[in-house]
């Protein structure tokens, strides 16, 4: 299993770290990414990648963090970061006009520089989108990245669009949860050639475990859950997912 999107800096494995990462090969997960949120958080992932053979990092600013950014003076650091041989992605990056936390006009022009520095270095982007369809593909449409859309709950015009943009669909434990269709009706919907998985650890933790604190292994749930929405195995599905993560990050383990 791959898991092409988590937050293993987060604090929330403070107490843990270690334990719980070296042990993840041992438990099926190939190799995971470790997303950036902040300035802080692009040493944070680089310095687990280091440490761990089977840890991939992303790197840049999430859109909660925009307003904390000056681009002048981040930019060379990104650049920077994104040479980095186990960097293979430049994120988490986009638009979430649900929370709010920087003002939507900065959001929006640090979404297009990350963007704009993506195609520059050819680099795939991990984009998340919340409540701002509308713009996000906007400037995806005007930019032409390659990378995915990760946490993916929108409608199956939406996936289509996204699909037609080349983009991959990321699918992660919301489409396990009870209320809602949507994201699983996505699931089914996407190409399997164009379908990732992901976590999203700590947050968005499959059933059963909802509630608790989200890790890789909690991947196969996800999985179960698609694989019977499209009539096939989760061994199929993790298969195919698996292969696409290597192809879109360019990550081929001996
Ligand atoms: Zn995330």
């Amino acid at each position: 299993m791959i898991d092409t999107h988590a937050h293993y800096d987060s604090r929330r494995f403070d107490d843990d770290r270690d334990g719980l990462l070296s042990s993840l090969p041992q438990k099926g997960v190939g190799w995971f990414l470790s997303c950036a949120d902040s300035a802080q958080s692009c040493k944070d992932v680089l310095a687990l990648a280091e440490k761990y053979p089977h840890a991939y990092a992303a790197c840049g600013i999430h859109p909660h963090n925009a307003s904390e950014v000056d681009w002048m003076r981040f930019k060379p650091l990104l650049r920077q970061y994104l040479t980095h041989e186990k960097c293979v992605c430049l994120g988490e990056i986009g638009l979430d006009y649900h929370y709010d936390f920087s003002p939507r006009e900065v959001q929006r022009a640090l979404f297009a520089r990350q963007l704009v520095l993506a195609v520059e270095l050819d680099m795939p982007v991990s984009a998340h989108i919340r409540e701002a369809t509308e713009d996000a593909l906007k400037l995806l449409q005007r930019c032409h990245p390659r990378g995915v859309v990760h946490c993916f709950t929108g409608s199956i015009e939406t996936a289509r669009i996204l699909l037609n943009l080349g983009m991959y669909l990321g699918f992660g434990g919301a489409v396990t949860f009870k209320n809602a269709k949507k994201p699983l009706e996505a699931a089914a919907f996407c190409p399997i050639e164009r379908l990732l998985l992901e976590t999203d650890a700590p947050y968005m933790t499959p059933e059963p475990f909802r509630g608790k604190r989200c890790n890789s292994t909690h991947i196969q749930y996800t999985a179960q859950k698609i694989a019977d929405a499209r009539g096939i195995t989760a061994d199929e599905l993790i298969g195919a997912a698996d292969k696409n993560a290597e192809r879109l990050f360019g990550i081929r383990l001996a």
